[in-house]
């Protein structure tokens, strides 16, 4: 029986991320994940959004993404709405799924389109070779069974073979269709969308538009109505219809893309998948010491964007804890807060891609202040991507910052609440405040010092306890002109503030590293 401190079930998305965030943190884990290679026929999510890009950035990662993006942000910011391809432009939204190429304070990096297998090969790539990461591409667990001291997964090889890996730890990232949710006998709950949809991915390399570019154009109006886009910039393109069935999609595949376009033109369809909307959040996130990650936890509607950026989130946050424990700096109560912290996250993104799907291509008129009130908020998201919190989580200081969730989620204000994601700023040297922070925990104090000063200072104390337990801790002066520099922020290693501080003698790093309750 082989054995790892981490098995990975599922090399999606959320099982890549998860795989990169402990490699990060250089612990060691197999991937099982039965497809041999990313199917580019069945694209699937296009944002990665500006959360995920920063991640990604965390990985040393970011610049690969969007080389190997076929469409360069610079390309295109925009979505419009039309006639058609070939007809009338109604309106467009500029800057839309956080796409900018201006050095904007709120965040490290813009967002990025870019289909799903691509990001997906980017990761295989960063990981493949990594010491420490075993990918078994082709493998699929089939069980799992826990006992005091551990998990016993049973895995079948793409020969037909079984074998078991021991583990402390597993990661469900398994999707909607994977066997994880069952072995710890969670159960999704809600529902989903009546309406069918159907997909296309075509080969159109003559197909252009007056309109100009655009990562998303919506036909509404007509007698066909639906979404398309460039996959790159050779002529494959991708094509939504919501509302179609699947055997209609099929007989009709050509009628309903030329209806699209709305002029002659020569296309070859590659694919087609069906999908169906769904707003399911799982009973549970957690047995024990198993996790369930991604969309084996949660499915939402793709409108907006936000699945796989919701999934990678998960990952991060549950890899990061278990790096911690695995290296003997945390205790147990910083896994349990898995939950606390991802579920209101994820119940907010569902709530949130549902309000999305009340306005589909077929709903809207051909009315310019119609569509910019239906559908600001799925192209604006960034109080959603950026602004979610953690406050009331076990392992973050309490009584900070526990209001309720902004109403508008467009709109992003930072804020150093503890629970918040670090408000972002540009250092004088063009780095990001997030390239100097820790892999460990990160000390802000104020502005001025320099490390060694604030070291010996006044967070000589933290500093002290925190090398008795075993906590990497950096600690760093914020920049200067951040507003938040008089003060003593204690930054995650996923970038979120534990601690907030005027005097940093009062923070509690056992409660911070799940040592202790909050009580
Ligand atoms: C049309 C459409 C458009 C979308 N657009 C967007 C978008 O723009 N932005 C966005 O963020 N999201 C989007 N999404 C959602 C996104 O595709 C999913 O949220 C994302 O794939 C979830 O990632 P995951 O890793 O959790 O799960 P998955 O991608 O489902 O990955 C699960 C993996 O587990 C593997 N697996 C299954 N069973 C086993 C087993 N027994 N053992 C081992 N491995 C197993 C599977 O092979 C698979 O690779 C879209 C979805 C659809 C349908």
């Amino acid at each position: 029986m082989s054995v790892s401190p981490v098995v990975i079930v599922g090399g999606g998305p959320a099982g890549l991320a998860a795989a990169a965030e402990l490699r990060l943190h250089q612990v060691p884990c197999v991937l099982l994940e039965p497809r041999a290679e990313v199917s580019h026929r069945r694209p699937r999510a296009k944002t990665t959004s500006v959360r995920t890009m920063e991640h990604l950035r965390r990985w040393g990662i970011a610049e690969a993404l969007r080389a190997a993006a076929p469409l360069p942000v610079a390309w295109s910011q925009r979505v419009t709405f039309c006639e058609s391809l070939s007809g009338q432009r109604i309106t467009d939204f500029d800057g839309a799924f956080g796409l900018t190429t201006h050095r904007d304070d709120r965040f490290a990096e813009s967002g990025q389109q870019v289909p799903q297998p691509v990001v997906e090969e980017v990761l295989r790539g960063h990981l493949s070779g990594q010491p420490g990461v075993q990918l078994r591409f082709g493998h699929a667990a089939t069980a799992l069974v826990q006992d005091l001291d551990g998990v016993t997964v049973t895995v079948r090889d793409d020969g037909g073979a079984e074998y078991l890996i021991r583990t402390r730890y597993v990661l469900g990232c398994d999707g909607a269709g994977g066997v994880v949710r069952d072995q710890i006998e969670a159960r999704y709950v809600g529902g989903s969308d009546p309406r069918p949809n159907f997909n296309v991915v075509f080969r159109a390399p003559g197909l252009d538009t007056a309109l100009g570019p655009a990562v998303q154009y919506w036909v509404v109006g007509g007698a066909t109505t639906g979404l398309l886009g460039r996959l790159d910039l050779a002529g494959i393109w991708w094509a939504g219809f919501p509302g179609v069935e699947a055997a209609y999609g099929t007989a009709h595949a050509g009628e309903l893309i030329a209806g699209l376009i709305g002029a002659p033109a020569e296309y070859e369809v590659l694919a087609t998948d069906p999908w169906t909307a769904r707003m399911l959040v799982a009973d549970t996130f957690a047995d024990r010491r198993v996790f369930l990650v991604g969309e084996s936890a949660h499915v939402n509607p793709p409108w907006g964007g936000h699945g796989f950026n919701t999934s990678v989130g998960d990952a991060i946050n549950i890899a990061w804890k278990i790096a911690a424990v695995e290296q003997g700096w945390a205790g147990p109560e910083l896994l349990a807060s898995y939950e606390s912290e991802r579920r209101g996250v994820v119940e907010q993104t569902v709530a949130s891609a549902a309000a999305n799907m009340r306005s589909l291509a077929g709903d809207l008129p051909a009315d310019a202040a119609v569509i910019q009130r239906a559908k600001h908020a799925e192209f604006h998201s960034l109080g959603l991507v950026l602004g979610y919190t953690y406050s009331g989580s076990p392992v973050v200081q309490p009584g900070g910052g526990s209001g309720p969730p902004p109403a508008d989620l467009s709109c992003y204000i930072p804020s150093a609440e503890p629970g918040r994601r670090l408000p972002h700023a540009w250092l004088p040297d063009g780095r990001s405040l997030y390239d100097v922070l820790g892999r460990g925990l990160t000390l802000l104090g104020p502005a001025g010092a320099d490390a060694a000063g604030l070291a010996a200072g006044v967070v000589a104390g933290v500093v002290a306890r925190a090398r008795e337990r075993g906590i990497p801790l950096t600690v760093r002066a914020a920049p200067d002109g951040y507003p938040w520099r008089d003060e003593y922020l204690l930054i995650r290693p996923d970038q979120h503030i534990a601690w907030r501080a005027g005097d940093p003698a009062g923070i509690d790093l056992d409660v911070v590293t799940g040592r202790k309750g909050t009580g």
